[in-house]
């Protein structure tokens, strides 16, 4: 009875997939909202790009995202390392919002800021946490009566993380300037900086002064951490167009 009604084996079809100003993982803040100067679009596929579908949501401030961590390995176990504890503790999975779990679902809280329904659906978002092309499989608006809790207990992660000072080379400067989109990139640049994306694990890595990249929409950002006494500054060293490795 393999293909009973019941079974309890689902299979998910994607209704669409994000284009996001995240062309890689490493980077990407580790939850939505953190970086709202990030735009995203979540392109939706035939059947589903029926602008009947999406009535009335543009109402709707917010919406939940439903995906697949598609970039995630399949394989998964009961204890995590998240990045909050310094990536050297363990948490059950299910404490975690870890990308390495049973059935690789993600969930966002984004921004819906503009639907276009030109050519079949797509939603224009703000803040979202997703690699591009990541593939999307529900939407549902958010309801703050309901979904809000702010007297609610978060467990390791009680609070926003500390922000890190990120300052710009003027080279970097140099090269901002010339690009029309120079005052998006530079918040964006700074929002995902200021999360610190340096992995946690490698805490003898950190305090070196080594160059790091971080790709955001088309460009290769290098920083390096500077060392002022006890705190560490995150300085854009420079704005390189990617290239493919
Ligand atoms: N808000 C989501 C995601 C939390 S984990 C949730 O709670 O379910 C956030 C991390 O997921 C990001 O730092 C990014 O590196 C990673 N990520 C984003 N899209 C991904 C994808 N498609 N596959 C694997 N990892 C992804």
């Amino acid at each position: 009875m393999d293909d009973a009604p019941n079974s309890e084996h689902f299979t998910l079809t994607p209704i669409g997939h994000v284009v996001s100003d995240y062309p890689d993982k490493f980077g990407i803040p580790r939850q939505p909202g953190l970086a709202p100067a990030a735009d995203a679009r979540l392109v939706l596929t035939a059947p589903y790009n029926d602008p009947l579908a999406v009535r009335g949501l543009e109402d709707f401030s917010h919406l939940w995202l439903s995906f697949i961590f598609h970039q995630s390995p399949e394989r998964w176990s009961p204890l995590v390392r998240p990045p909050r504890l310094g990536g050297n503790k363990k948490v059950g999975v299910f404490a975690s919002r870890s990308t390495h779990r049973p059935n690789r679902l993600g969930l966002s809280l984004v921004r819906l800021v503009g639907i276009d329904t030109q050519h079949g659906v797509t939603l224009q978002l703000q803040g979202c946490d997703l690699v591009s092309g990541t593939p999307v499989i529900d939407i549902k608006p958010y309801l703050p009566w309901a979904e809000s809790e702010p007297n609610a207990l978060a467990g390791f992660a009680p609070e926003t993380p500390p922000l890190m000072d990120v300052t710009f080379h003027p080279a970097a400067l140099d090269t901002l300037a010339q690009r029309q989109d120079s005052a998006t990139l530079l918040a964006l640049i700074e929002q995902v900086l200021s999360q610190d994306p340096r992995p946690a694990y490698k805490q003898k890595d950190r305090d070196s002064e080594r160059l790091y990249g971080v790709r955001l929409r088309d460009v290769d950002v290098k920083f390096c951490p500077r060392q002022n006494g006890e705190a560490t500054t995150l300085e854009v060293m420079a704005i390189e167009p990617y290239a493919e490795q």
